[in-house]
C-alpha cells in the first residue's frame, strides 16, 4: 500500500493564505518542503482522503488522473477537508470519459449536511453515510470509522483502512482518541503498520480532550497502543496536519521527533506500507 501526503497544512496552509507571522515569513523564503498546502492524502492512485480547496493544485503537481479515483473518504465539514463545490465537476460538460464512472463518498453526518447544503449537483458522486465503528468494503480494501474528538457536533471520523494485510491508521483531525476508541481496536486484535497522527499544535500545549494534538499527546496515544499490541517497532508513525501557529519547518520538525522515530510529513511525501 502506498500513502501519498498532497497537503500537511491545517486549514490556514503553511505559509498561511494571508498571515505575516515570523514563521509564515520564514516558509515563504525557505519554499520547498516548508510549503504546506491543506489537507489531503491519496491510497494507492484510487481512494481518496478528504477534499479540500487545493484538490486541484493537488492533482496537477502528483500527476494524479482524477477519474481514476474511486473511493473518496470525508473527515468532517471544516473548509481544509471539505470542499463541496468541487465534486460540481465530475459530472455533465466539466467531465468525460472517466474510467470510473461514479465517484463513492463517504461521510458522516456533518459533512454529508454540508453537501446536501451546498445546492452543488452531483452527477456521477454518490454520497454514502457511514457511522462510528461501522466497516465497509471498498473494492479491495476494508475501511473502518472512528469517531474523532473534534469539531464537536459534526460527527467527524477518522479512519482505519486496510489492504491485504496492511493497515493504516489515518487520524485526521481529531485529538485524544475517546476510549472507546482504544476499546475497538484492542478488542478487533488490530496492528497497525502506520499511523499517521493530527500534530496540529507541535510542541504548543493542548489538552487531552482539545480538538487537536501535540507532540506530547501523540507520544500518549503510540505509548497505550504499543502497550495493547497495536503498535510495534515495525509501526511506521507519521505526524501531519501542522498549523502556522506551531512553526513547522520540515527541518525544525525532523530534528524534534528524529529520538522518537516518527517520520515528518510534507506535500508530495509518499510512504511505502
Ligand atoms: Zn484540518
Ligand atoms: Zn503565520
Ligand atoms: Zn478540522
Amino acid at each position: 500500500m502506498k500513502l501519498t501526503y498532497l497537503g500537511t497544512a491545517a486549514a490556514e496552509g503553511f505559509p498561511a493564505v494571508f498571515c505575516n507571522c515570523q514563521y509564515c515569513r520564514e516558509a515563504r523564503a525557505l519554499g520547498g518542503k516548508n510549503i504546506r498546502t491543506r489537507s489531503q492524502a491519496l491510497i494507492n492512485d484510487d481512494l481518496l482522503i478528504d477534499l479540500p480547496a487545493d484538490t486541484y493544485h493537488h492533482f496537477l503537481t502528483n500527476g494524479i488522473e482524477g477519474d481514476k479515483i474511486a473511493y473518496l473518504l470525508l473527515t468532517h465539514s471544516h473548509l481544509d477537508h471539505c470542499y463541496v463545490d468541487e465534486m460540481s465537476m465530475r459530472q455533465g460538460a466539466f467531465a468525460h470519459d472517466m474510467r470510473v464512472p461514479a465517484l463513492q463518498v463517504y461521510a458522516g453526518e456533518g459533512a454529508r449536511k454540508k453537501i446536501a447544503g451546498s445546492g452543488c449537483y452531483l452527477g456521477n458522486v454518490c454520497v454514502n453515510a457511514i457511522a462510528p465503528f461501522e466497516t465497509v468494503t471498498l473494492g479491495r480494501y476494508t475501511v473502518t470509522a472512528l469517531p474523532a474528538r473534534h469539531m464537536p457536533g459534526d460527527g467527524a471520523l477518522f479512519y482505519i483502512i486496510r489492504e491485504g494485510d496492511k493497515t493504516v491508521l489515518y487520524a485526521h483531525d481529531t485529538g485524544y482518541f475517546f476510549d472507546e476508541v482504544f476499546d475497538y481496536i484492542a478488542r478487533e486484535g488490530l496492528v497497525f503498520d502506520a499511523l499517521s497522527m493530527d500534530c496540529t499544535n507541535v510542541d504548543i500545549p493542548i489538552p487531552n480532550d482539545g480538538g487537536h494534538m501535540g507532540i506530547s499527546n501523540i507520544e500518549e496515544v503510540v505509548a497505550r497502543l504499543r502497550e495493547m499490541g497495536a503498535v510495534s517497532d515495525q509501526t511506521q508513525i507519521v505526524i501531519n496536519h501542522f498549523s502556522h501557529n506551531a512553526a513547522p519547518l520540515q527541518h525544525v520538525l525532523e530534528e524534534r521527533v528524529a529520538p522518537l522515530g516518527y517520520l515528518v510529513s510534507y506535500d508530495g511525501r509518499s510512504v511505502e506500507i
